[in-house]
């Protein structure tokens, strides 16, 4: 059984769709066995997203997550990390599937509802980030 990390961002938690994004995960068999609400400090989104602290959206990006609090999530089930990228859509939401997360509710590129891990070590990495094993349910 695979697991991956989701988070619902600022605007997903600002705009009032967590429960339609939970239920989304939900109804495609995936088991959520850890879930927090937190504010990130800014320090906190740098080191989240320390892999595009080159890129010219670094700045912004991780002001934006600092903006309000989001929900991280441990998912589970098989090819869940695919799987919940299925689920999210595109990256920039203009190119995203109709049905899919962004597609239905992200209003940008940036300001795009979720986040999903990209793969098994970035999944590793970033349950460990927001979550200790106490926190995971087996
Ligand atoms: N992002 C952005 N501008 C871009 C590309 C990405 O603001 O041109 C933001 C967006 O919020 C995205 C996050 O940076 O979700 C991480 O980018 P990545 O390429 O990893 O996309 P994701 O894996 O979230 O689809
Ligand atoms: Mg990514």
């Amino acid at each position: 059984m695979e697991r991956t990390l989701s988070i619902i961002k600022p605007d997903g938690v600002s705009k009032g769709v967590a429960g339609e994004v939970i239920g989304r995960m939900e109804r495609a068999g995936i088991r959520i066995c850890a879930m927090k609400m937190v504010r990130l400090t800014l320090e906190q989104a740098r080191l989240f997203y320390a892999v595009h602290k080159e890129r010219p959206f670094f700045e912004s990006l991780t002001q934006f997550m600092t903006s309000g609090p989001i929900i991280a999530m441990v998912l589970e089930a098989e090819n869940v990390i695919v799987k919940n990228r299925d689920l999210m859509g595109a990256t920039n939401p203009k190119e995203a599937l109709p049905g899919t997360i962004r597609r239905d509710f992200a209003s940008d590129v940036e300001k795009n509802i979720v986040h999903g891990s990209d793969g098994p070590e970035t999944a590793a990495q970033e349950i460990k980030f927001f979550f200790s094993d106490l926190e995971i349910q087996h």
